[in-house]
Formats: C-alpha cells, sequence, structure tokens
C-alpha cells in the first residue's frame, strides 16, 4: 500500500474537523477525495503529508510509519497545498533550485529541466512567478511538488481559481504526465474526480461516507431512481415530500426539484395527480441515471 490512514482524527475546539477516518491506497491509483467546502479534506492531506500533527490515528505512507520517519515520509510525498504558497519574486528556475535545495537533489540541473517539460512550463520558465497566468503558477506549483520524483502526490484542489481552459490544462498534466505514481486529489467538483479519477473517496463532515471505484458509486443504490420535475410556477416542497412514493426531495430552485424514489412510475402518477389538483403546469418531468452527482448529493445532504 502507498497510503495507509487508520482512526484520523482532528479538532479545531471543539470541532470535529476530522472525525476517526481510514482508508489505504494501492501504488499507482488515483483517487479522488470529494467532499462539500469544510468537509475536512484539507487537514486530512495535511496530517498525510506532516504539516499538521493529528490529534489521534496512524498515517503510513510507502510502508513507512509517520510517527517512527517523518523525514523519510516526507521525502515520497509530494504536496501542492490549497493556497500554492510560491514567492512570487523569484523567477521559476529560481524557485524550483530553491526547491531542489530543499530536497537535497544532487543533480539538481537536471532535475529542474526534467520537471519544467513534464508540467508544461518551458515557454514560461524564464520569467518571474508573478508575472505567469494563474494556471502557470499551478503548473510551477505541480513542479515544485513533482521535483524530488515523489511515489505518491498529495494535490489539494489542484485546479481551484483556474478557468476552464487551464482547468483543463492542469487535469491533463496530472493524468497524463504523472505516471507511476500514487495520486491523491482533493476537488469538490464532480466533474473533475469523474474526469481523472477511478476511484472516489467521499468525506463529509469529518467522516467518510463513501468509498468506492467510480463505476460502482454510479451505479450504486440500484434500488433507487431519481426523478427530475420542472414545474411553471413555484411549488411548496411539502407538497411533493408528501407524495406516498417520494423518498426525499431536492431543491435545485423553487420550481425544479429532484427526487429520490423506489419507483418512479408511481412518482410520475402522483406528480401528474397533483398538479391536476394543484392547477401547476409540469414542463418537464424525467428519469435520470443514478450520476455520481445524486450520489453525492445523497451521501453530503
Ligand atoms: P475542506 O478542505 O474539505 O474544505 P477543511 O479541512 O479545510 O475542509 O476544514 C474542515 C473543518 O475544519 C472546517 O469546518 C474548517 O472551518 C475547520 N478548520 C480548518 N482549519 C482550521 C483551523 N486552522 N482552525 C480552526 N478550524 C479550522
Amino acid at each position: 500500500m502507498s497510503i495507509v490512514v487508520e482512526g484520523l482524527l482532528k479538532n479545531y475546539g471543539a470541532q470535529k474537523a476530522v472525525n476517526d477516518i481510514s482508508f489505504s491506497i494501492s501504488k499507482g491509483e488515483i483517487v479522488g477525495f470529494l467532499g462539500p467546502n469544510g468537509a475536512g479534506k484539507s487537514t486530512t492531506m495535511k496530517m498525510i503529508s506532516g504539516y499538521i500533527a493529528s490529534d489521534a490515528g496512524r498515517v503510513q505512507v510507502c510502508g513507512i510509519d509517520f510517527s517512527v520517519d517523518p523525514i523519510n515520509v516526507k521525502k515520497k510525498i509530494g504536496y501542492l497545498p490549497e493556497a500554492n504558497p510560491l514567492y512570487l519574486d523569484m523567477y521559476v528556475r529560481e524557485y524550483l533550485d530553491f526547491i531542489a535545495g530543499v530536497h537535497k537533489i544532487v543533480d539538481k540541473k537536471k532535475a529542474i529541466e526534467d520537471v519544467i517539460v513534464l508540467t508544461g512550463l518551458t515557454v514560461e520558465a524564464k520569467k518571474k512567478i508573478n508575472q505567469l497566468s494563474k494556471g502557470y503558477k499551478q503548473r510551477v506549483g505541480l513542479a515544485a511538488a513533482l521535483i524530488h520524483d515523489p511515489e505518491v502526490l498529495i494535490l489539494d484542489e489542484p485546479t481551484s481559481g483556474l478557468d476552464p481552459n487551464q482547468i483543463i490544462e492542469i487535469r491533463n498534466v496530472i493524468k497524463t504526465q504523472v505516471k507511476n505514481k500514487t495520486v491523491l486529489f482533493s476537488s469538490h467538483i464532480l466533474q473533475e474526480v469523474e474526469a481523472i479519477c477511478d476511484r472516489v473517496i467521499i468525506i463529509n463532515k469529518g467522516k467518510i461516507v463513501a468509498d468506492d471505484q467510480l463505476k460502482n458509486l454510479q451505479n450504486s443504490k440500484s434500488d433507487q431512481f431519481h426523478v427530475r420535475v420542472i414545474f411553471q410556477e413555484i411549488v411548496d416542497v411539502a407538497l411533493i415530500q408528501n407524495l406516498s412514493a417520494v423518498v426525499s426531495v431536492n431543491s435545485i430552485s423553487a420550481t425544479d426539484f429532484l427526487l429520490a424514489t423506489k419507483d418512479p412510475d408511481i412518482v410520475r402518477k402522483q406528480l401528474l395527480e397533483l398538479t391536476i389538483a394543484n392547477d401547476l403546469n409540469i414542463i418537464s418531468l424525467q428519469t435520470e441515471s443514478n450520476s455520481l452527482e445524486n450520489v453525492f448529493r445523497e451521501l453530503t445532504q
């Protein structure tokens, strides 16, 4: 196993930021760490990377226990924090030289040139970091995380704040250039995780609520269906909640609802009865496949 986390716990005062979580990740897996804001993703990643101490629990990276040999664990990890902490006044090569020095890399020049090519920085490598676009700054952060050729990469919201083109560029660097590495990367964006990962760990309020292959999560809860109904007028959600075949209702807007049900045929009938009884108009009514988005909503609401 590349990463083993057991019973990890972190409290901030009375708040349980990470509440007894455990998972393990095999060598070469790219795992998405998904959860709404404030779920505990960054706190977990900081504890795995050794940037903050846990209150309880164990972290093992590439077979080495953090409590036994933290220095060697840190050598195995490349960590890109959420707020990518770059020295903006430095030139790209100067900054990477500094990071290579921190890692005591012997052939610094080769390591710097290799990582510049790997992260697609060649055209901008002569600039100061503060002259770069946000996407290129993020590439510099990735280069710094990769320069010592770590076995494990921990990427905290690597595409946060980037425009759609930059997001795709960074995703491609992660997906195509980061070969033979174990990657744990966090996101609150489902499409991101769907685009890159095979496996997803979903965290909510400090606890893991799902840990499975992406395709299993997408096909899970096969006894439950989702019906999306859009009305022409504003509808009191209580009217929909009271339908006997409806398990739960998610209000997308005052006119747009996603219903969970075990029997979509009966729900459709009950909705039509409701519209007649209350003089409403349905614009759209359809049964949706169990997408990751629906699973995510159910698990994190
Ligand atoms: P995520 O990365 O999923 O958005 P975080 O791990 O950043 O979540 O935060 C988890 C919870 O811990 C949040 O409620 C957050 O406000 C709280 N938290 C995080 N860091 C601190 C801190 N340094 N001091 C106090 N509370 C914190």
